[in-house]
């Protein structure tokens, strides 16, 4: 297990990190537990959390660029994008600081019995284990929603971004947290397994592929501890034939080229109404032909590398395969000759039920392209996926948009938008994409003890 920086657009190492012992994991834990017991903070007055939150919030603003470099030069994030990821951080933890108190407090329960109430605790450590494409937000938004409620944070970010993490953790330490409130570590699948089995470790949160959700969430139920999976999506970019064309072609484009491509939520398959499939198709291999592959550092460029070796290797094997079984590539469809671990902005069609590309996500910026003849239709392929996350619906009709977006299995539909996050607004997947929510009112209720009081 090695955690280093590889710059995916020079190839070159920049950092090797040293790992954690067991010794150095457990006493990460006895910190943990020892700030989620402290009358000052864990089971202190919930101010004294949100003050720090706020003070995070401020922090983000002000290391910005510091953060988004970071990201840029671990992982490839263009840095504008990566900009905006650290701006985001900052509206969780402001939207956190700003809600929790009146999310949290407790609410009455009508009874016979005397008075009753619910009252909403912290219940421990939780272990979060987060992936290397978004470095910063995937950590905000399980530390943001702990912090208020009072639990501690065990960080096991991905062998790639060990820089983000620790940036990460001295922003929050720098914010005021106290020692243990949020530990970063760098450990093993085995480290993380025997931290679950811990007692003192009570909720798991995990961001990442179906193999590490299943491996982590099946250690999590052995040892019966809540757990929130936030796995793969295949989500669908269903363009009807009264939509605004031009907008889902500029809007369709980003949704699956943004961060090369590698996010749950990108528009992975685009379901196109048959009238406007040749024009959709034109218009997004234009748009696509246009990106420009560069340095992520540099504002002219448009199409980031792969986040590592490992993840070009991967995508360029899926397209042959599926290439292999009938797709037809309409641009890209390979590595691009250049340095960096860039791959050529891609459009495959003729995808069918046997072509092994129907029911693997694709994580790069690689298109699949399908053409129905009505909703129905469209409905029974959107349906048709191992995966539920999110999904975008492009149409001038409201009625007709908002009843798809009811019959569509997935955890969140957005019309005439592509599939994005807010603070405010709970995320989170069905079926392979895992269980559970993020953020928004939703997502601060998963690790709490909701509490019932009874007053005779
Ligand atoms: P992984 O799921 O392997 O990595 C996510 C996190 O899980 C990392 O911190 C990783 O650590 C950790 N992890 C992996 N296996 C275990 C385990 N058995 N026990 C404990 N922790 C574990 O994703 P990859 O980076 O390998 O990407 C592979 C695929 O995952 C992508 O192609 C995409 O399909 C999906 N993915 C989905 C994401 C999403 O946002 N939903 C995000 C990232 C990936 P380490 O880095 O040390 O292996």
């Amino acid at each position: 297990m090695t955690y280093q920086t590889i710059n995916p657009f020079t190839e070159q190492t920049v950092k090797v990190y040293t790992g954690h012992t067991d010794a150095e994991s457990f006493d990460a834990l006895d910190r943990a537990d020892a700030a989620f017991r402290s009358p000052d903070w864990g089971q202190g007055p919930i101010e004294n959390r949100l003050a720090v939150l706020s003070k995070i919030a401020d922090l983000f603003e002000l290391r910005a660029e510091e953060l988004a470099q970071a990201a840029s030069v671990e992982m490839g994030k263009r840095l504008a994008d990566a900009k905006e990821e650290v701006k985001l951080c900052g509206g969780i933890a402001r939207y956190y600081a700003e809600h929790a108190k009146e999310q949290l407090k407790r609410t009455p329960c009508d009874t016979p019995m005397g008075d009753a109430w619910i009252e909403n605790a912290p219940i421990g450590t939780l272990v979060a284990v987060e992936p290397w494409n978004f470095p910063f937000y995937q950590l905000v938004r399980v530390v943001a929603p702990a912090f208020a409620v009072g639990n501690s944070v065990l960080i096991k970010h991905a062998e790639i971004v060990p820089h983000c993490a620790v940036l990460f953790e001295a922003l929050v330490r720098d914010a005021g947290a106290p020692d243990g409130a949020c530990v970063n570590l760098f450990i093993t699948p085995d480290q993380v397994a025997a931290l679950i089995a811990d007692d003192r470790v009570q909720g798991v949160a995990l961001t990442g592929s179906e193999r590490a959700g299943a491996a982590v969430a099946s250690t999590a139920a052995k040892y019966l501890k809540k757990s929130t999976m936030e796995l793969g999506g295949m989500d669908i970019f269903a363009v009807l034939d009264d939509a605004d064309l031009a907008r889902a072609i500029k809007i369709g484009a980003v949704a699956r080229l943004s961060n090369a491509g590698q996010v749950c939520t990108a528009a992975k398959r685009f379901v196109v109404h048959e009238r406007v499939a040749e024009k959709f198709v034109s218009g997004l291999k234009a748009e696509f032909e246009r990106a420009r592959m560069g340095d992520p550092l540099d504002k002219d460029t448009t199409l980031q590398p792969m986040s590592s070796k490992g993840a070009l290797e991967t995508i360029t094997k899926q397209v042959d395969e599926a290439v292999k079984h009938g797709a037809q590539v309409v641009t890209g469809g390979k590595a691009a000759s250049q340095k960096g671990f860039f791959y050529e902005p891609t459009i495959l069609t003729g995808i069918d039920k046997n072509n092994p590309a129907f029911k693997s996500e694709f994580f790069g910026p690689v298109a699949q392209v399908y053409v129905v003849k009505d909703d129905d239709e469209l409905v029974t392929l959107a349906n048709d996926s191992p995966y539920g996350l999110g999904g975008s619906v492009f149409s001038s009709d409201h009625n007709r948009a908002t009843a798809l977006a009811s019959r569509i299995d997935t955890g969140m539909v957005f019309i005439n938008q592509w599939t994005s996050t807010a603070p405010e607004l709970p995320f989170g997947g069905v079926k392979r994409s895992g269980y559970g929510r993020e953020l928004g009112n939703l997502g601060i209720m998963e690790f709490v003890n909701r509490k019932l009081v009874v007053v005779a």
